[in-house]
Order: structure tokens, then sequence, then C-alpha cells
């Protein structure tokens, strides 16, 4: 029997046979570390019972281990010079479907309601294109498509960022956008050596759990964006004027601050990265109570 994709040897034996350049401009970092994809299987939970969605399937290095956890894989690749080395790679599998398209423009609800049996559990698992972590991240988040988990490879920085505890320097407007929906982990630190190629970056994966429907929430949730994002417009400012910033510094809207700090029982003069996120709904609601 051939041996995994994730592997040095046979990566680049596939690389060679099919002439493959990788495009970096496309985050084309392959997997080729086993204990790293037992890890994610692993940490995502996966059984056969359950359907996976993944993101850049490459070669398919993490596809194969996906393919053989779980019950249907449905992946989506916006390189067509990628779909037949993966015809020929994942050739034993017949639970794999791949999809030549962009993920930031891929309408998943209908991919989901059209490809995959809605019955299951759904997950998504995926080494990301880095250059898209963030909007790739905000899209799942946003959309109505509920996974069980997300479970992500990206680099360290981002995951710390993630993940990040409030008073620490990587908490931030990222931060709360994720841990606002979804609990966040950092499940492995993994060395930019088991790539190939190597990116610049040492990475980490990080899990995100659907939590459980949140019981304290904003008025409305723009408003609440707006806020947090304004908190952390300046890191070095602390937070009234921060909001200064955001609402105005004539004497009344001063006053209406203050009131609104006030009632949400918040002192001034910290900084937003002390802040939790249900400190900012307090406060998104006091602001609004206060007419600002
Ligand atoms: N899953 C493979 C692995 O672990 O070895 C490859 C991961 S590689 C870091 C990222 C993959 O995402 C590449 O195959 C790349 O072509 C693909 N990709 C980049 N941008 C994409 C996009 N907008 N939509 C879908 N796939 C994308």
């Amino acid at each position: 029997k051939e041996l995994d994709i994730a592997n040095p040897a046979r990566t680049r034996a596939i690389m060679n046979t099919y002439g493959l350049q990788v495009k970096k401009s496309l985050g084309q970092n392959f997997l080729t570390d086993q204990n790293v994809l037992h890890n994610i299987v692993f940490t995502a939970d996966i059984s056969q019972d359950d359907n996976v969605i993944e993101i850049g399937p490459g070669i398919g290095a993490l596809t194969e281990y996906l393919a053989r956890a779980a019950h249907q894989v449905l992946a989506f690749e916006i390189d067509d010079r990628l779909l037949p080395i993966l015809d020929e790679t994942l050739a034993d599998y017949d639970n794999v479907e791949i999809i030549n398209q962009d993920i930031l423009k891929t309408d998943l609800t209908a991919m989901v309601a059209e490809h995959l049996d809605n019955e299951r559990p759904l997950k998504l698992v995926a080494n990301l294109p880095y250059y898209i972590t963030t909007p790739i991240l905000m899209n799942l988040l946003a959309g109505d498509v509920a996974f069980e988990n997300i479970v992500v490879m990206m680099q360290k920085e981002v995951a710390d960022r993630l993940s990040a505890e409030p008073g620490t320097k990587a908490y931030g407007a990222l931060t709360i956008a994720v841990q606002y929906r979804m609990a966040a982990e950092l499940a492995m630190v993994v060395p930019r050596s088991v790539f190939v190629p190597a990116p610049n970056v040492d990475s980490a994966i990080v899990k995100l759990t659907a939590l459980p429907p949140r019981t304290h929430v904003p008025f409305d949730e723009a408003a609440f964006f707006k806020v947090v994002k304004a908190g952390f417009a300046h890191r070095r400012k602390n937070l009234w004027n921060n909001l200064q910033s955001l609402f105005g510094k004539q004497a009344e809207t001063k006053n209406a601050i203050q009131t609104a700090l006030d009632t949400a029982g918040i002192d001034p003069k910290i900084r937003a990265e002390r802040l939790t996120v249900d400190e900012f709904i307090t406060l998104t609601d006091a602001l609004h109570q206060a007419d600002l």
C-alpha cells in the first residue's frame, strides 16, 4: 500500500510527478507530519457519524485523514491545478467531494444543503490559507451554518489572539469577535518544519467549540461590535479616551459616556483589554440607554 500523502518524500514525489510549483500567493504549505494530522482529527473529535467541511485540501494530506475518520467530507479548493492531483491521491475514498471554489465566495448554507446529509453533526477542519485567516473565520462565525466545532491551523500569532484571556497583549477585537460566539482554546503549537515548503512563521491549531445560546446579549450586535472596535482603536489609550473618539468630545456627550460607564460599573481609566465579553455587552447597552 502507498504511503500516506502526509510524508515529506511522498509529498515531493506528487509535486514532481505533476510539475506542481506551489503558489505562495494562495498560502500553499502542505502538511507532511502524521502526528500533527492525528492530533487535528483527535482535537476535532471526528467520528464516523460526522460530516466535515475542509477548506483548502491542497494535495489531500489532511483530507485523507478526515475521509478515514468521518462519514462524508466536503472540501473547497480554489486552485484548479490541484484537482487532477486530488483525483489521484484520494482515489481510494468515495466519501470525499472536492468543490473548485473560493471559500470567501461560497454560499456555505446552500452548499451544505445540497451536498451533505443535514441530520449529522457538522464540523469544520482546515489547515487554513494564512493570508485570509481572519476573513474566513469572520464569515464562518457570522454565517448561519452551525458547526459543532471548528478546528483550524493558522499562524501562531493569530492563534494566540483568538484564544487570549482578558488583560493580555494578545486580547483584542478579534478575540472578542470569536469568543462572543465560540469557546476558543489553543490545542497544539506546530513548528514550521512540518510543512513543505516551510512557512516563515510557526503555526498553531485552535479549537473553537459552539457555546450554548447566550443568555446575556446586547440590544444590537452591530452596536456591540462597533463599541468593541472603538475600544481597541488606540491600544495605548484608556477606554474613556477611545469612547470619546467614537462618540465626540462635546460636554453633553462626555456626560452621557460618564453616565453609561457608571451604569455599567466600569472604571473609565481602564483599557479595553481588561474588559470581558460580558462587560462589553453591558457597556454597549448602557451607552445605548444614555442615548449614545
Ligand atoms: N490541506 C492541505 C494540507 O494541510 O497540506 C493544504 C493546506 S494549505 C496551507 C492551504 C490551501 O488552501 C491550499 O491548497 C490553497 O490552494 C487553498 N486556498 C487558498 N485560498 C483559498 C480560497 N480562497 N478558497 C479555497 N481554498 C483556498
